[in-house]
């Protein structure tokens, strides 16, 4: 799939923890079960890779996986957790803006939104992130096996209009079902292309 291994390389807490700046990045952002494990995992071929992030005190940690010897594929923790305590939260936001705006090789970020709901107001919070850090951010829909075709119209228009908003936005946004495989070869395809 990739030329080189894909592996897990490390979980990063702080900044001086970050690996070497030596190749492209990408990193893959969303609401907490938005599918984002089931989508690296589907993505790299590996049924269970990013299950490891998702394991309690992983969950602040931003995960290093090498994608062949060209990329790092970036896990960012999952957002929207109601009950993380604000020292927690506060403390991951700090470390997020860090890393999106002082990471020279991040070339995109992947927002990976839910077919069945939309661009959402906690969704809105890492947009504008991605907008003050100047971050090409790119979204993924996923589970869109749970959509009738006649539905998903609809909420491709509602993403539509958000990323309008948004000057960081990538204007092309990639359906994915992690569970069907379909616009899996394609994210890998783009992915491929960023160098
Ligand atoms: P994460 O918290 O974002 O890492 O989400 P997970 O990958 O753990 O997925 C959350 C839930 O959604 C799990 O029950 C998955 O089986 C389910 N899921 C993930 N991707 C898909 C998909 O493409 N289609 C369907 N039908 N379910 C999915």
């Amino acid at each position: 799939l990739f030329a080189g291994p894909v592996d897990f390389l490390k979980g990063v807490v702080a900044m001086d923890g970050l690996p070497p700046a030596d190749r492209a990045e990408i990193c893959f952002a969303g609401r907490s079960n938005v599918g984002k494990s089931s989508l690296i995992n589907a993505l790299t071929g590996r049924k269970a890779l990013a299950r490891a992030s998702n394991t309690p005190g992983r969950t602040q940690e931003i995960n290093y996986f090498t994608l062949g010897e060209r990329h790092y594929l970036v896990d960012l923790p999952g957002y929207g957790y109601a009950e993380a305590p604000v020292a927690v939260v506060e403390k991951w936001q700090r470390l997020l803006k860090a890393y999106l705006a002082g990471r020279q090789t991040l070339r995109r970020a992947f927002v990976l939104i839910d077919t069945r709901h939309g661009v959402k107001a906690v969704d809105e919070e890492i947009l504008r992130l991605l907008d003050g850090a100047a971050v090409t951010f790119q979204v993924v829909m996923t589970k869109a096996d749970k959509v009738k075709d006649k539905d998903r119209e609809k909420v491709l228009d509602q993403v539509r209009g958000a990323l309008a908003r948004h000057p960081a936005a990538f204007p092309e946004i990639v359906l994915t079902s992690s569970e069907k495989g379909d616009g899996i070869a394609t994210l890998r395809a783009i992915i491929a292309g960023i160098g």
